[in-house]
C-alpha cells in the first residue's frame, strides 16, 4: 500500500493547509518524517520546516496517539508502539505567490510539494498517493497522472515524481495548444492580466515548436505552462522548471508593451528549455535529491547559463526576436559582464558550486567577488558556439553539443560526471575544446569578445552617448553602486578597480555633498556632469553617524551599453558562420547601433 497525503483547505483565509500523511506497512520502532531544506531549481537551503505546526501521530484505525520527538530542524520521529499503520497530521503555512512558494488564498492552492509533503525516510522511492480537498467550485491542475476524482487523487511514481510537479487549484484561464502535435496546457492564474490569449497561444506554440526543432525532438506526451499574475512593477517576477511543467510568476500587465511582453516569452523559453537541460541533462547529484541539505555541483554554468542562451537563441529561431535585437540582448549581456569585478576572481565552476552561499544571498561584496553564472554561463556558451561553428567550417554548433547530451545522456536517464560536457563537447563536434574549457569554464581568463565575435563577422562598439543623451556632457563616475534610501543617496556597492575604492569610500555610506553642495540620489548623476572624467571631487558622506569627507578623482563612466556590429571585411568563412548563426543571409545585416528614430512599444 502507498503512503497517501491528504491536502485540504478548510479555512483559506487563514492561509493554512492541513495535511494528513497516511503510512501504511509500518514495520520497526520508530520512523522519521522529512520536511525538504531546499527546492530543486533554487539552490539555496530555504528551511521550509519553519512553517510546520502541531504535527501529532496516531495508530490509524484505533486512533491512540503516538509520541513525536523532533530530531532536528525538519525531522520528526514517531514511535510507533507497534503500530503497523500511523496516520501523521500537521499545518502548513502558505502565503507566498513565489514560483516555488505556497500560496493558500480565497482564490487558490499553489503547492509545491516539497514545502508541504514531508517524506517517511527511507520510503521515498516508493510509488505516493496524493489526494487535495479544495471548494467544489475550484478546478486541481498537475502534471502528476490523476487516478480519482472528487477529491481529486493522483499517483507519483517516487517521491522526487510528487514534488517536481506543482498542483495548482482555482478558476484560472485555461488554453490549450498542440505544437509539434503535442497538447500545451496554458493556465493564467490570477487576476487581471492584460493578455491577448491568442497572441499567446500563437507564440508559446512557436517557442515550443523552435524547441523541439533544435533539441531534435520531445520527451512529453503533454505538459502545463502555470503562469501566475503577480502585483509588482518587474515583468518577470520568477520561473521554476519541472519535469512536465514550469511555474512561472508574472507581473498582470507584462503581456504589453512589447519590451515587457518579450520578457514573458523569454522566461517562457528559458524555463520549457530546462524541460530538456536540467530536469532530463542533469548533472549526477541532481536527482535523486538529498533533500536534507546542499547538493553540490560545478556544472549549474551549463544547467542555467547555457538554458539563458538558448532561451534567446530559441526566440531568435521562432521569429520572435528579430537578429538585430537579438545580438543587442547579447551587447547588454557584455556589458553588464564586463562592468562586475567578480568576473575576474571565481571561474564558472567554481561560482555553480558557491551557488548556494553565492548567487542566492547576494551583498554588498558580490560584484568583487563573484558574477552570476547565469550571465557568465550565457556568454560562454554563445562564444563556444561561436568557436565551434568557426573550427568546423559551420559545421557543427554548441546545439550539437545539447542534442548529444539529450541523446546520449537525458534521454537515458544517465547523470553527468562533474568534468563530462568537455568529453561529450569534444566527441559531438570532432574537436578538442580543452583549451576553450581551460580557460573560461575551468579559469577566470579574460573573455575577449571580439575574437569570438569576429568569427561571424562582428565586433563590439561602446555606446558612449546611448539615444536621448547625445548632447549631455560626461559625467564622472565615483565607481561605487547606489540605491535610493528614502531619496538619499545612500553606497550600497564599492567597485574594486573605481576611484571610489582606491579614495576609501565604504558600503552603507550616505553621499550627502559634492564640493560642499548637497545632493540627494535623484540629483547625483546631474551633479557628476560638474566633475567630468578626471576632475577632482570632494565627496562627503554620512559615515555610520559621523560626517566624513573623501577627495578623489572622477574616473568615467562605462558605456551604458556595449553594441555588436558587423565589421567591414569579413572573411567568406566569417560570413557562413553569420548566416548559421543567425539564420539570416549575410546581406540582410543591418547596424543594430543605429537607434531607431522612435522606440517601438
Ligand atoms: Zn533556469
Amino acid at each position: 500500500m502507498p503512503v497517501r497525503y491528504d491536502v485540504s483547505v478548510e479555512d483559506p483565509k487563514s492561509h493554512r493547509l492541513q495535511v494528513v500523511v497516511d503510512i501504511p506497512d509500518v514495520t520497526g520502532t520508530s520512523l522519521d518524517l522529512v520536511l525538504p531544506s531546499w527546492v530543486p531549481g533554487s539552490y539555496i537551503i530555504q528551511d521550509q520546516a519553519r512553517n510546520v505546526r502541531g504535527v501529532r501521530a496516531s495508530q490509524a484505525g484505533t486512533g491512540a496517539s503516538l509520541p513525536v520527538s523532533k530530531q532536528d530542524k525538519a525531522r520528526w520521529r514517531i514511535t510507533t508502539e507497534g503500530a503497523s499503520h500511523i496516520e501523521v497530521r500537521y499545518e502548513v503555512y502558505g502565503h507566498d505567490l513565489r514560483d516555488d512558494g505556497v500560496d493558500v488564498t480565497t482564490e487558490h492552492l499553489y503547492l509545491n510539494g516539497g514545502k508541504v509533503l514531508a517524506y517517511v525516510d527511507g520510503r521515498e522511492r516508493e510509488s505516493l498517493e496524493i489526494a487535495v480537498h479544495v471548494p467544489s467550485t475550484w478546478r486541481v491542475y498537475t502534471e502528476l497522472p490523476e487516478i480519482g476524482r472528487s477529491p481529486a487523487r493522483f499517483r507519483a511514481r517516487d517521491y522526487d515524481e510528487l514534488v517536481d510537479e506543482p498542483i495548482d487549484c482555482g478558476t484560472p484561464v485555461e488554453l490549450t495548444v498542440r505544437p509539434a502535435g503535442i497538447p500545451h496546457r496554458i493556465l493564467l492564474c490570477g487576476r487581471g492580466g492584460n493578455f491577448e490569449a491568442h497572441q499567446v497561444e500563437t507564440d508559446v506554440a512557436k517557442i515550443v515548436e523552435a524547441a523541439v526543432r533544435l533539441m531534435g525532438g520531445s520527451p512529453l506526451a503533454h505538459y502545463t505552462f502555470f503562469y501566475h499574475l503577480a502585483d509588482g512593477r518587474w515583468p518577470v517576477q520568477g520561473g521554476l522548471e519541472h519535469k512536465n511543467s514550469t511555474s512561472i510568476v508574472v507581473g498582470r500587465t507584462a503581456f504589453r508593451p512589447e519590451e515587457d511582453y518579450r520578457r514573458v516569452l523569454g522566461v517562457t523559453s528559458h524555463e520549457y528549455f530546462h524541460l530538456y537541460n536540467v530536469k532530463r541533462i542533469r548533472p549526477q547529484v541532481l536527482g535523486p535529491f538529498d533533500y536534507t541539505k546542499e547538493n553540490y555541483t560545478h556544472l549549474l554554468w551549463a544547467m542555467e547559463g547555457s538554458t539563458d542562451y538558448f532561451e534567446d537563441l530559441i526566440l531568435l529561431r521562432a521569429g520572435l526576436l528579430p537578429p538585430p535585437k537579438y545580438l543587442d540582448a547579447q551587447g547588454k549581456k557584455i556589458q553588464k559582464y564586463v562592468n562586475t569585478p567578480g568576473r575576474k576572481v571565481a571561474s564558472l565552476e567554481e561560482l555553480s558550486f558557491n551557488s548556494w552561499i553565492d548567487l542566492y544571498k547576494p551583498y554588498e561584496e558580490t560584484p568583487n567577488q563573484s558574477v552570476s553564472y547565469y550571465l557568465k554561463g550565457d556568454l560562454a556558451t554563445m562564444c563556444l558556439d561561436l568557436e565551434i561553428r568557426h573550427r568546423t567550417e559551420g559545421r557543427s554548433s554548441v546545439e550539437a553539443v545539447f542534442r548529444t547530451l539529450w541523446e546520449e545522456y537525458g534521454q537515458r536517464n544517465r547523470g553527468l560526471e562533474e568534468n563530462e560536457i568537455l568529453t561529450v563537447a569534444n566527441r559531438a563536434t570532432g574537436l578538442d575544446l580543452s583549451d576553450f574549457f581551460q580557460r573560461y569554464i575551468g579559469g577566470t581568463f579574460e573573455i575577449d569578445f571580439d575574437v569570438f565575435l569576429g568569427h561571424a563577422g562582428l565586433k563590439m562598439e561602446p555606446q558612449e552617448h546611448p539615444p536621448g543623451k547625445e548632447d549631455e556632457p560626461p559625467a564622472g563616475w565615483l565607481g561605487v553602486t547606489l540605491k535610493d534610501d528614502a531619496g538619499r543617496a545612500r553606497i550600497t556597492s564599492v567597485l574594486d578597480d573605481g576611484p571610489g575604492r582606491r579614495a576609501g569610500l565604504s558600503p552603507d555610506d550616505e553621499v550627502v555633498a559634492l564640493d560642499g553642495q548637497r545632493v540627494a540620489f535623484a540629483d547625483l548623476p546631474k551633479a557628476l556632469q560638474r566633475f567630468p572624467p578626471g576632475s577632482s571631487v570632494e565627496v562627503t558622506v554620512f559615515r555610520r553617524g559621523f560626517l566624513t569627507s573623501i577627495s578623489l578623482e572622477t574616473g568615467k563612466v562605462p558605456p551604458e551599453k556595449l553594441l555588436i556590429v558587423p565589421v567591414e571585411d569579413a572573411t567568406p568563412l566569417a560570413r557562413r558562420v553569420h548566416e548559421g548563426w543567425l539564420g539570416v543571409p549575410w546581406e540582410a545585416r543591418k547596424k543594430p547601433s543605429v537607434p531607431s528614430p522612435a522606440p517601438t512599444g
